[in-house]
């Protein structure tokens, strides 16, 4: 394992770094340098998000594949593996950590904004354990085209800058080729990081932590008389808003440890994760998820469980008097319940084109759910559908189709028109407003297995196109309706593994 030396090839990106993390004390990271791969190849270079952090232009194909495969070091980067512990699947594991990432370092933006760099798949790192430090083409894929889509949604989460094939086979179940993934987050903090200090009682860390995490994501408590505290509410707030998103649109992360938990309120860590076709609150598609503790419907018990841990690491910065903690904590977790209702109601209500909820809308929304538990059509279609039925009421075909048995969906759809009927705004703006709710396009687990197997043959078109098309989610693309169906029988994919 190396770290950074004279004899490091550099390579000029023209991006600004300013590596905060890295100035942490020793005991926050390792420094270390990505292993070298055989035979880097860029796959897809993002090239938007590239030029809203100010990645020059022209640059050398070569280089930018030495730079993401990590053979060679973008000037100013300062590369470490973060530490990190967390609790996988309720059992707390002390020391966990970058064993496949490495960060490379922060970049200012062109608005001055504070982004890491991070690859994952780089090799080993003093956190690796038992792992290779690597990663295959497959998750790496399946991670840039989800978070894309995920940020496409509008829905807080970290991004794909860029992806390259090292060349090297990974041994999983088979030899599969190996990958390198580029991602960009607001920072790479996570819940799990406080672990790491709670768990060895290291408060002055954990104190470094709350002013690192105040000053990058949460400036405004930079004065607040408890910071500890304000710092719990405000993290919760933003996962109560972020979990209820993806509730919205059918997002199963599959993996929600709290080393899976973005201080930063960002979706981070796509494994296993995928999208409901049919709607079962029910729903798991992780192997690994025996008992369905990250189901879709228990996301936001878990997110709650997950903020009990990290209030339990701020107990100590909370207050001296510890029984004077728990009990502030406890009161300010008890708000998550509603916290998130509240978010939740407000993006059910656009969804069906409610722009000023009203007493009875509650039930409105929880009878949709209702009669799709019983019926089973698939969510996406179903909302998507509803915006052409605001649009002209008498067309309910394609929406009860959905559905198995259409009593239940006719009574709700004539209680919604009756419902809509008193709105004030024309049908065709209630559609348009709900049009830009309901995405016609999310990246269907079937796609994406097929955008994989494709490019596992060396075929990156079905993986570009995906990219493509979900980068607008709620525009009508005629010539992508393909994209838009569930699967037929023999597409359905009903596991979807770590494999990483
Ligand atoms: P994850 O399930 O991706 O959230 O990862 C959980 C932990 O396992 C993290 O500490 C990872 O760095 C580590 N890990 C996962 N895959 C590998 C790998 N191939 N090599 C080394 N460490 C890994
Ligand atoms: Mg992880």
């Amino acid at each position: 394992m190396n770290t950074l030396t004279d004899d490091t090839p550099v390579v000029d990106l023209g991006l600004r770094f300013d590596n905060s993390y890295a100035r942490l004390p020793d005991r926050f990271h390792a420094r270390q340098v990505a292993a070298p791969v055989a035979k880097p190849r860029l796959i897809r270079l993002n090239r938007a998000l590239a030029d809203s952090l100010g990645l020059a232009d022209g640059l050398d194909e070569a280089d930018l594949a030495a730079v993401f495969a990590g053979n060679a070091v973008p000037r100013g980067a300062e590369p470490l593996a973060q530490a990190y512990a967390g609790h996988q699947f309720g059992n707390f594991v002390p020391q966990l950590g970058d064993g496949r990432a490495l960060l490379l370092g922060e970049v200012l933006d062109r608005d001055g904004r504070r982004f890491d760099l991070q690859l994952k798949g780089a090799g080993t790192t003093p956190f690796s354990r038992q792992g290779d430090g690597r990663a295959a083409l497959g998750p790496v894929l399946r991670e840039y085209v989800v978070s894309e889509a995920m940020h496409a949604l509008g829905i807080p989460t970290t991004r794909a800058l860029a992806a390259v094939t090292t060349g090297q086979p990974v041994l999983r179940e088979g030899l599969l080729p190996g990958a390198i993934l580029t991602r960009v987050a607001a920072s790479h903090i996570r819940v799990g990081t406080f672990q790491y200090f709670a768990a060895r009682d290291d408060q002055a860390a954990i104190a470094l932590l709350i002013d690192h995490v105040i000053a990058r994501h949460y400036p405004d408590l930079a004065a607040a008389p408890n910071r500890a505290l304000a710092l719990l509410e405000a993290v919760m707030e933003r996962q109560a808003a972020l979990v209820a998103r993806w509730l919205h649109v059918g997002f199963i992360h599959g993996v929600m440890n709290t080393d899976n938990m973005a201080i930063s309120g960002e979706t981070i860590d796509y494994g296993p994760c995928a999208f409901m076709d049919e709607y079962d609150p029910a729903t798991v598609f992780s192997s690994i998820d025996r008992q369905g503790r990250y189901a879709y419907a228990n996301q936001p018990v878990l997110a709650h469980w997950n903020l009990a841990r990290l209030a339990e690491c701020l107990l100590e910065q909370m207050d001296p008097d510890q029984e004077k903690a728990v009990a502030m904590a406890t009161e300010a977790l008890g708000r998550f319940a509603d916290l998130f209702r509240g978010y939740w109601l407000d993006g059910m209500f656009a969804k069906i084109g409610i722009a000023a909820p009203a007493e009875g809308d509650n039930t409105l929304v929880q009878g949709l759910l209702d009669v799709m538990k019983d019926g089973r059509p698939d969510y996406t279609l179903t909302f998507r559908a509803l915006c052409d039925v605001a649009e002209r009421p008498d067309e309910t075909g394609p929406v009860r189709n959905l559905f198995l048995g259409m009593e239940g969906i006719d009574a709700w759809l004539s209680r919604w028109s009756a419902r809509l009927a008193t709105d004030g705004r024309a049908p065709a703006a209630i559609a348009s407003a709900m049009r830009a709710a309901n995405p016609a396009f999310i990246p269907r687990n079937h796609r994406v297995q097929q955008a994989i197997d494709a490019a596992m043959s060396g075929d990156f078109t079905p993986f570009h196109l995906l990219v493509d098309v979900l980068s607008r989610p709620f525009d009508d693309q005629p010539e992508n309706m393909a994209l838009t169906t569930p699967p037929e029988a023999d597409e359905r994919v009903l596991k979807t593994f770590c494999g990483t």
